[in-house]
Protein backbone atom coordinates (compact mmCIF):
# COMPACT_ATOMS: atom_id res chain seq x y z
CA UNK A 1 0.00 0.00 0.00
CA UNK A 2 1.14 3.57 -0.73
CA UNK A 3 1.77 5.99 1.97
CA UNK A 4 0.65 9.53 2.05
CA UNK A 5 4.02 10.91 0.88
CA UNK A 6 3.99 8.50 -2.16
CA UNK A 7 0.61 9.04 -2.99
CA UNK A 8 0.58 13.04 -2.82
CA UNK A 9 4.23 12.59 -4.98
CA UNK A 10 2.09 10.27 -7.41
CA UNK A 11 -1.17 12.54 -7.68
CA UNK A 12 1.19 15.46 -8.48
CA UNK A 13 2.81 13.91 -11.15
CA UNK A 14 -0.19 13.23 -12.95
CA UNK A 15 -0.99 16.59 -12.17
CA UNK A 16 -4.53 15.89 -10.45
CA UNK A 17 -4.57 18.39 -8.01
CA UNK A 18 -7.74 17.74 -6.86
CA UNK A 19 -7.04 14.31 -5.65
CA UNK A 20 -3.96 15.32 -4.24
CA UNK A 21 -6.21 17.84 -1.78
CA UNK A 22 -8.34 14.58 -1.33
CA UNK A 23 -5.40 12.44 -0.34
CA UNK A 24 -3.83 14.87 2.01
CA UNK A 25 -7.30 16.08 3.75
CA UNK A 26 -8.56 12.59 4.29
CA UNK A 27 -4.85 11.88 5.63
CA UNK A 28 -5.08 15.23 7.75
CA UNK A 29 -8.27 14.27 9.33
CA UNK A 30 -6.92 10.92 10.44
CA UNK A 31 -4.04 12.62 12.40
CA UNK A 32 -6.03 15.36 13.81
CA UNK A 33 -7.51 14.74 16.81
CA UNK A 34 -10.44 17.11 16.61
CA UNK A 35 -11.48 20.05 13.79
CA UNK A 36 -11.50 23.73 14.62
CA UNK A 37 -14.51 24.71 15.82
CA UNK A 38 -16.26 26.56 13.12
CA UNK A 39 -16.19 30.41 15.10
CA UNK A 40 -18.86 32.96 12.97
CA UNK A 41 -17.06 36.75 12.73
CA UNK A 42 -19.68 38.83 14.36
CA UNK A 43 -19.10 42.25 13.22
CA UNK A 44 -20.47 44.39 15.69
CA UNK A 45 -21.02 48.41 15.09
CA UNK A 46 -21.23 51.04 17.45
CA UNK A 47 -23.03 53.73 15.47
CA UNK A 48 -21.54 57.33 15.12
CA UNK A 49 -18.28 58.26 16.66
CA UNK A 50 -15.76 61.44 16.51
CA UNK A 51 -17.67 64.46 15.45
CA UNK A 52 -21.07 63.36 14.82
CA UNK A 53 -22.32 62.62 18.44
CA UNK A 54 -25.56 60.91 17.03
CA UNK A 55 -28.78 62.12 19.06
CA UNK A 56 -28.28 64.27 22.18
CA UNK A 57 -30.39 63.02 24.68
CA UNK A 58 -32.89 64.99 26.44
CA UNK A 59 -30.39 65.17 29.72
CA UNK A 60 -27.43 65.56 26.82
CA UNK A 61 -26.28 61.85 26.44
CA UNK A 62 -24.63 61.69 23.09
CA UNK A 63 -25.74 58.14 21.56
CA UNK A 64 -22.25 57.68 20.56
CA UNK A 65 -21.02 56.87 24.02
CA UNK A 66 -24.20 54.64 24.65
CA UNK A 67 -23.62 52.84 21.33
CA UNK A 68 -20.27 51.92 21.37
CA UNK A 69 -20.44 51.00 25.33
CA UNK A 70 -23.12 48.27 24.67
CA UNK A 71 -21.09 47.43 21.77
CA UNK A 72 -18.15 46.66 23.10
CA UNK A 73 -19.59 44.54 26.10
CA UNK A 74 -21.64 42.41 23.36
CA UNK A 75 -18.15 42.06 22.22
CA UNK A 76 -16.63 41.13 25.05
CA UNK A 77 -19.52 38.62 25.80
CA UNK A 78 -18.85 37.17 22.22
CA UNK A 79 -15.46 36.47 23.18
CA UNK A 80 -15.51 35.36 26.63
CA UNK A 81 -18.23 32.80 25.17
CA UNK A 82 -15.22 31.23 23.30
CA UNK A 83 -18.14 30.61 20.86
CA UNK A 84 -17.83 33.59 18.03
CA UNK A 85 -15.00 36.39 17.10
CA UNK A 86 -16.53 39.45 17.23
CA UNK A 87 -14.82 42.54 14.85
CA UNK A 88 -15.66 46.00 15.75
CA UNK A 89 -15.78 48.72 13.03
CA UNK A 90 -14.98 51.56 15.52
CA UNK A 91 -12.67 50.57 18.83
CA UNK A 92 -12.42 54.44 19.82
CA UNK A 93 -14.11 57.26 19.57
CA UNK A 94 -13.58 58.08 15.99
CA UNK A 95 -15.71 58.85 12.49
CA UNK A 96 -15.81 56.37 10.14
CA UNK A 97 -17.73 56.71 7.26
CA UNK A 98 -21.11 54.35 6.81
CA UNK A 99 -19.75 52.58 3.59
CA UNK A 100 -16.41 52.29 5.31
CA UNK A 101 -18.47 49.95 7.86
CA UNK A 102 -19.74 48.10 5.55
CA UNK A 103 -16.45 47.61 3.81
CA UNK A 104 -14.79 46.47 7.39
CA UNK A 105 -17.36 44.06 7.83
CA UNK A 106 -16.81 42.90 4.43
CA UNK A 107 -12.70 42.79 4.46
CA UNK A 108 -13.27 40.79 7.89
CA UNK A 109 -15.28 38.56 5.95
CA UNK A 110 -18.45 39.25 8.87
CA UNK A 111 -21.29 36.40 9.52
CA UNK A 112 -23.16 38.80 11.15
CA UNK A 113 -23.38 42.24 11.06
CA UNK A 114 -25.06 44.73 14.02
CA UNK A 115 -25.05 48.08 14.13
CA UNK A 116 -25.71 49.72 17.57
CA UNK A 117 -27.77 53.15 18.47
CA UNK A 118 -29.97 54.53 20.59
CA UNK A 119 -32.73 56.90 18.78
CA UNK A 120 -34.64 59.94 19.24
CA UNK A 121 -37.87 60.32 17.87
CA UNK A 122 -40.38 62.90 18.00
CA UNK A 123 -42.96 61.88 20.55
CA UNK A 124 -40.87 62.05 23.64
CA UNK A 125 -43.34 59.91 26.05
CA UNK A 126 -42.36 56.82 23.56
CA UNK A 127 -39.54 54.27 24.79
CA UNK A 128 -38.71 51.64 23.81
CA UNK A 129 -35.68 49.68 21.98
CA UNK A 130 -36.61 48.47 18.18
CA UNK A 131 -34.63 46.37 15.54
CA UNK A 132 -34.63 47.08 12.00
CA UNK A 133 -33.63 45.52 8.64
CA UNK A 134 -32.80 46.80 5.15
CA UNK A 135 -35.41 46.94 2.92
CA UNK A 136 -36.22 49.61 -0.50
CA UNK A 137 -39.22 51.18 1.01
CA UNK A 138 -39.54 52.07 4.83
CA UNK A 139 -42.55 50.03 7.08
CA UNK A 140 -43.47 53.56 7.84
CA UNK A 141 -43.01 56.97 8.48
CA UNK A 142 -41.09 56.71 11.69
CA UNK A 143 -38.69 54.30 9.99
CA UNK A 144 -38.17 56.19 6.91
CA UNK A 145 -37.50 59.14 9.48
CA UNK A 146 -34.87 57.32 11.61
CA UNK A 147 -33.38 55.74 8.47
CA UNK A 148 -33.07 59.66 7.15
CA UNK A 149 -31.72 60.63 10.68
CA UNK A 150 -29.17 58.05 10.75
CA UNK A 151 -27.73 57.75 6.90
CA UNK A 152 -27.31 61.84 7.48
CA UNK A 153 -24.06 60.89 10.18
CA UNK A 154 -21.91 61.02 6.90
CA UNK A 155 -23.50 64.39 6.19
CA UNK A 156 -22.01 65.94 9.24
CA UNK A 157 -18.22 65.24 8.24
CA UNK A 158 -19.13 65.95 5.34
CA UNK A 159 -19.30 62.87 3.49
CA UNK A 160 -22.56 62.06 0.86
CA UNK A 161 -23.02 58.37 0.85
CA UNK A 162 -25.61 58.76 -1.53
CA UNK A 163 -22.96 59.00 -4.36
CA UNK A 164 -21.97 55.20 -3.74
CA UNK A 165 -23.96 53.30 -6.08
CA UNK A 166 -27.84 52.45 -4.77
CA UNK A 167 -27.01 48.56 -4.36
CA UNK A 168 -30.44 48.07 -2.23
CA UNK A 169 -32.23 48.44 -5.80
CA UNK A 170 -30.68 45.42 -6.72
CA UNK A 171 -32.30 43.07 -3.87
CA UNK A 172 -34.93 41.53 -5.42
CA UNK A 173 -32.81 40.44 -8.30
CA UNK A 174 -30.09 39.04 -6.70
CA UNK A 175 -30.27 35.69 -5.06
CA UNK A 176 -27.45 36.41 -2.39
CA UNK A 177 -28.77 39.64 -1.60
CA UNK A 178 -32.10 37.48 -1.04
CA UNK A 179 -30.97 34.74 1.16
CA UNK A 180 -28.93 37.68 3.00
CA UNK A 181 -32.50 39.62 3.25
CA UNK A 182 -33.89 36.55 4.72
CA UNK A 183 -31.56 35.20 7.18
CA UNK A 184 -31.31 39.33 8.07
CA UNK A 185 -35.36 38.91 8.90
CA UNK A 186 -34.24 35.78 11.00
CA UNK A 187 -31.87 37.78 13.09
CA UNK A 188 -34.20 40.65 13.80
CA UNK A 189 -36.97 38.35 14.77
CA UNK A 190 -34.32 36.90 17.66
CA UNK A 191 -33.42 40.07 18.17
CA UNK A 192 -37.11 41.22 19.33
CA UNK A 193 -38.04 37.76 21.10
CA UNK A 194 -34.72 38.34 23.00
CA UNK A 195 -34.72 41.47 23.47
CA UNK A 196 -38.59 42.10 24.29
CA UNK A 197 -38.19 39.32 27.62
CA UNK A 198 -35.56 41.93 29.08
CA UNK A 199 -36.04 45.97 28.14
CA UNK A 200 -39.06 47.68 27.13
CA UNK A 201 -39.63 47.61 23.31
CA UNK A 202 -41.39 49.67 21.03
CA UNK A 203 -44.63 49.22 19.41
CA UNK A 204 -44.29 47.15 16.11
CA UNK A 205 -40.29 46.83 17.03
CA UNK A 206 -39.20 44.91 14.12
CA UNK A 207 -39.04 47.41 11.52
CA UNK A 208 -37.19 48.65 8.19
CA UNK A 209 -36.16 51.08 5.98
CA UNK A 210 -33.33 52.14 3.48
CA UNK A 211 -30.30 52.32 6.24
CA UNK A 212 -27.18 53.06 4.09
CA UNK A 213 -24.87 50.30 7.06
CA UNK A 214 -27.24 47.28 6.44
CA UNK A 215 -25.84 47.28 2.84
CA UNK A 216 -23.72 44.50 2.69
CA UNK A 217 -24.86 42.00 -0.16
CA UNK A 218 -23.91 39.10 2.09
CA UNK A 219 -23.88 39.29 5.85
CA UNK A 220 -27.35 39.26 7.31
CA UNK A 221 -26.93 42.26 8.88
CA UNK A 222 -29.73 44.58 11.48
CA UNK A 223 -29.71 47.80 13.27
CA UNK A 224 -30.71 47.93 16.90
CA UNK A 225 -31.68 51.19 18.70
CA UNK A 226 -31.52 50.43 22.06
CA UNK A 227 -33.82 52.58 23.49
CA UNK A 228 -34.84 56.56 22.91
CA UNK A 229 -33.27 59.00 23.95
CA UNK A 230 -35.92 61.59 23.57
CA UNK A 231 -37.32 60.03 26.77
CA UNK A 232 -36.06 61.28 29.79
CA UNK A 233 -36.58 57.65 32.02
CA UNK A 234 -34.71 55.61 29.15
CA UNK A 235 -32.15 57.99 28.70
CA UNK A 236 -31.27 57.36 32.38
CA UNK A 237 -31.93 54.08 32.10
CA UNK A 238 -29.77 53.84 29.01
CA UNK A 239 -26.73 55.59 30.92
CA UNK A 240 -26.61 53.12 33.95
CA UNK A 241 -24.07 50.11 33.56
CA UNK A 242 -25.91 47.21 34.65
CA UNK A 243 -29.58 47.97 32.01
CA UNK A 244 -26.65 48.74 29.17
CA UNK A 245 -25.44 45.09 29.97
CA UNK A 246 -28.73 43.49 30.00
CA UNK A 247 -29.20 44.87 26.45
CA UNK A 248 -26.27 43.29 25.76
CA UNK A 249 -26.66 39.72 26.88
CA UNK A 250 -30.19 40.09 25.34
CA UNK A 251 -28.15 40.75 22.26
CA UNK A 252 -25.83 37.85 22.75
CA UNK A 253 -28.26 35.56 23.43
CA UNK A 254 -30.31 36.51 19.89
CA UNK A 255 -26.88 35.99 18.30
CA UNK A 256 -27.47 32.53 19.48
CA UNK A 257 -30.43 31.68 19.08
CA UNK A 258 -29.22 32.65 15.37
CA UNK A 259 -26.91 30.57 14.80
CA UNK A 260 -28.38 27.81 16.53
CA UNK A 261 -32.21 28.08 14.58
CA UNK A 262 -32.07 30.67 11.78
CA UNK A 263 -28.22 30.41 10.03
CA UNK A 264 -28.64 26.46 9.97
CA UNK A 265 -32.67 26.12 8.96
ZN1 LIG B 1 -27.81 56.40 15.49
Amino acid sequence: MLGRRELMRLSGLMGLGLFSMNVSSAALAATRAKPERFRPVIVLDPGHGGIDPGCIGRSGTYEKHIAFSIAYQVAGLLEASGRYRPVLTRSRDVFVPLPQRVSRARSAQGDLFLSIHADSIPNPSLRGASVFTLSEKASDRLSAEIAARENDADLIAGFNYQTQSPEVSDILLDLTRRQTANLSIGLARELVTHLSGMVQMLPHSHRSAGFAVLKAPDIPSALVETGCMSNRDEERMLRNASYRKTVATGIVRSIDSYFRDVARA
